[in-house]
């Protein structure tokens, strides 16, 4: 096999695409490939299809392709230009690239792939790209995926504020409950932000959602009164929010209460935070020890923790009215706690107990809030690199979107 043959067989070259020539630099450690078509081969115009001849060449470009055992392999051609009668003089579609990209498909593909697995700088690493290269890839990948995705309105919706930056920077974020996956994304966490997503959506969309969990947060309850019809039986506050509210109350009660006992000289809840944080069954065994004991002593922390517990069961009852029962006593026990940060969220609570036991009727899983709150924070963990909001917005669509991100011959 002539190595021309061979490049256009790696290369995946169709008809009427040819390799003209090979070179390779060792020294360089790179390997360059022409493609050339036959003289008198008729393309199609890009807008209507038209079969038209070669009008003229574009000035060569090049692409890099997938690496030849380590060498750096980049592909080069003269785009044909073809005269279409209705569109005019246009560049034709090349069967290895989309329009505008330094990259092959197969190399792109690549490249998504690697840049799902590690963070842009550990992915450029491996590709051997800057990264203003590896990152550029992922934009695109998001904004093909986005454009064939069109609207979504799927029947879960979940919304959510996280923070973006430091201090009061936030962006909102609306998923899809049923398929785990971010479908919208809006800056800051405003009626307009949660409105900008409903405005996507016509009438037919916003009657297919059924119900819409977030956190007892006004402006978004707002949004979704003023988009869907009886949205007061479609609001659910749900059990993350809900239960984030009581952990940060606990939370809260074990700050005031270990600074009053170290002023007294006295130890016990001194980097004890996290063991407040998990719930009774996620406990790590090795603090099993040392949590059973905090639990079972008189400090006001560890009954504001019982509490929190407690509140938990409120979801797992099969019927609405056993859960009505287990409130009136939660809430009882709760403001009767003399906990104030406690009894701040029971009250609070209370307020929207509605939407609360709104959970009955949809039964909406919190898993998914959980799952993506804890991935998209590990991408703005990851994302120092990120540098602002707009790329923290693409990371998010580019791993949570459920997008499909590879590009494809048109
Ligand atoms: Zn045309």
């Amino acid at each position: 096999m002539r190595d021309t043959e061979l490049y256009r067989h790696l290369l995946g070259l169709v008809e009427p695409w040819e390799v003209s020539r090979v070179e390779l630099s060792v020294g360089d450690q790179r390997v360059d490939v022409w493609a050339e078509h036959p003289k008198r081969t008729r393309f199609a115009c890009p807008e209507c299809g038209a079969d038209l001849p070669v009008y003229d060449h574009s000035e060569e470009r090049s692409w890099r392709h997938l690496d030849s055992c380590q060498f750096l392999t980049y592909l080069h051609a003269s785009p044909p230009r073809v005269r279409c009668a209705t569109h005019g003089v246009r560049q034709v579609r090349l069967p290895w690239a989309e329009p505008m990209s330094r990259f092959t498909m197969l190399f792109e593909r690549l490249a998504i792939d690697v840049l799902k697995e590690c963070d842009v700088e550990g992915a450029c690493r491996i590709l051997r790209l800057s990264w203003d290269e590896g990152w550029g890839i992922a934009e695109r990948a998001v904004a093909r995926g986005l454009l064939r995705r069109g609207v979504v309105a799927p029947a879960h919706l979940g919304v959510d504020e996280k923070a973006a930056g430091r201090g009061q920077d936030y962006i909102t974020v609306v998923s899809n409950i049923d398929a785990g996956t971010v479908v919208h994304i809006a800056d800051e966490r405003k009626q307009a932000s949660l409105d900008s997503y409903f405005d996507t959506l016509g009438p037919n969309e916003l009657a297919r959602i059924e119900a819409v969990a977030m956190d007892m947060w006004e402006p978004y309850a707002t949004s979704v009164r003023a988009h869907l019809d009886d949205a007061d039986t479609k609001i659910v506050f749900d059990r993350y929010h809900i239960m984030s509210h009581m952990g940060t109350a606990v939370d809260t009660v074990r700050k005031a209460e270990n600074r009053r006992l170290r002023a007294e000289g006295n130890n016990v809840l001194v980097g004890a935070k996290y063991l407040f944080l998990y719930s009774a069954e996620n406990l790590p065994e090795r603090h099993a020890q040392r949590f059973n004991a905090l639990r079972n002593s008189d400090l006001k922390t560890a009954r504001a923790w019982a509490i929190k517990e407690d509140l938990r069961w409120l979801w797992d009852y099969h019927r609405r009215g056993w859960a009505d029962k287990h409130w009136k006593r939660w809430y009882f026990w709760a403001t009767h706690s003399r906990l104030e940060p406690v009894i701040a969220v029971a009250k609070m609570i209370k307020r929207h107990y509605d939407g609360v036991m709104a959970f009955f009727a949809h039964r909406l899983t919190s898993a998914t809030a959980e799952g993506l709150n804890s991935r998209i924070q590990a991408i703005r963990v990851a994302a120092r690199g990120y540098r602002n909001r707009e790329h923290f917005k693409t990371a998010i669509y580019f791993h949570l979107g459920g997008l499909d991100l590879y590009p494809r011959a048109a």
